[in-house]
């Protein structure tokens, strides 16, 4: 679960990281008030949409002036953001965070993630933060550095010590004891809320010498939003893909990918197994859709129809393996779905396991069109063939 930047800044000051005063509205002409609260001109204007990449998009704006503040956010409010994190079409931003504007020294970067391959969380800080931190992981690795913690030790300065010391030219004495510090906190944070990611870029360094989190990310794994009560209060439903919300309604497991083939699976493994078999008979699976081994008819009806719903596919792959959900309840599930809608896509089905000869008979003996496959490969090359040329 990703949050907004106000609420993750809102959180990096309870756990002690220096943020630049702010507030947030929704509207141009709250704008006026809250100024009187916030030191400035310079003030900024930041969009507070989930995607990154907002300050190369003109989702960020520097102003010195309430005027020019107001015709900003104006623009910010009524046109859709592109970003290179959001589609070709954008996305409507609807509140704006208004802060201090700071003057910045040295941009850094410094974040909190789990390293998976060391199944640990790691630090990852970086001299050279700011709007080109891929790039510079891309070309420039060696100033990407890394501590993973062992979380059962805990958090040590000296892990800091040995990133912050490698910064060139060191700043001063008591700049590094700061960022230093934030570290710290930025670890706590991260393991107290159970993060998948608490990021600062930037981090800055002011004119002044102080250490200051002028951007914060900050998502919630999943899996812990039923102990962080309070996290879940702070979910913007705005933000997410509508077939991603009417999906998670139904207690589906749908993500959205890129390309034009509906796939419907039950079982993550066999789902992941079904996007390489699409891919291996070159086309793009439109999503990844893991119904769950228990799905009952109505589950099954409405992940279908989320597949509908999505206008880039082009053919439909159903891969059933029967199990707990036998095939005769899934078959079931899938004439619900296409009594309401009406299907003009291809479809392809591969059925095993339980009641397979029940499940195969209800969708023969429907009026929908089925291409029927023996195994996997088969399966997607059937679905391939649909979608090409
Ligand atoms: P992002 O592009 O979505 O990551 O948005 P950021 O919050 O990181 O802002 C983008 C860039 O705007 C930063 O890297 C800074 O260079 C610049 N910026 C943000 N706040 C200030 C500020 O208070 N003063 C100045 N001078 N620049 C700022
Ligand atoms: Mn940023």
């Amino acid at each position: 679960m990703k949050l907004h930047e106000y609420q993750s800044k809102e959180l990096f000051s309870r756990f002690g990281i220096p943020v630049p005063s702010g507030k947030v509205v929704t509207t141009v002409e709250d704008i006026e008030k809250v100024s009187q609260d916030i030191n400035g001109p310079p003030w900024v204007v930041k969009a507070q949409v989930h995607a990154g990449g907002r300050g190369k998009g003109g989702g960020v704006k520097v102003v010195n002036s309430l005027d020019e503040m107001k015709k900003a956010s104006e623009t910010i409010l009524n046109q859709p953001l592109i970003t290179k994190q959001t589609d070709s079409k954008g996305t409507k931003v609807h509140q704006l965070l208004m802060e201090e504007g700071v003057e910045i020294d040295r941009e850094l970067y410094l974040a909190m993630t789990i390293d998976r391959a060391v199944a640990k969380p790691v630090m990852i800080f970086s001299q050279a933060g700011g709007m080109e931190i891929e790039e510079v992981a891309e070309r420039t690795p060696e100033l990407v550095l890394k501590e993973s913690i062992d979380p059962d030790v805990g958090w040590s300065s000296y892990l800091g010590r040995s990133m912050v010391y490698k910064l060139d030219p060191l700043p001063s004495p008591e700049t590094v004891r700061e960022l230093i510090t934030v570290m710290g906190r930025l670890y706590n944070l991260f393991m107290d809320l159970d993060c998948s990611l608490a990021e600062i870029n930037p981090l800055v360094i002011t004119k002044e010498g102080k250490a200051l989190a002028i951007d914060a990310k900050i998502n919630i794994d999943d899996n812990a939003l039923y102990r962080q009560k309070e996290m879940k209060t702070l979910d913007d439903p705005r933000e997410k893909d509508p077939l991603e919300l009417e999906a998670e309604k139904s207690n589906l497991n749908y993500i959205r990918l890129d390309g034009n083939i509906g796939a419907m699976v039950n079982g993550a493994g066999l789902a992941m197994a079904t996007m390489d078999m699409i891919k291996m008979a070159g086309a793009e699976p439109a999503n990844f859709l893991d119904v769950g081994g228990g799905a009952n008819e109505e589950m099954i009806a409405k992940g279908f129809e989320i597949i509908l719903g999505d206008e880039r596919v082009k053919a439909i792959l159903i891969n059933i393996f029967g199990g707990i959900l036998r095939c005769d309840v899934f078959a079931r599930g899938v004439l619900a779905a296409a009594e309401k809608n009406k299907i003009q896509i291809p479809m392809i089905v591969r059925l095993k396991g339980t009641n397979v000869e029940e499940g195969k008979k209800i969708l023969e003996d429907s009026d929908l069109e089925f291409l029927v496959a023996n195994d996997m490969v088969e399966a997607a090359e059937l679905v391939a063939q649909q979608v090409s040329g």
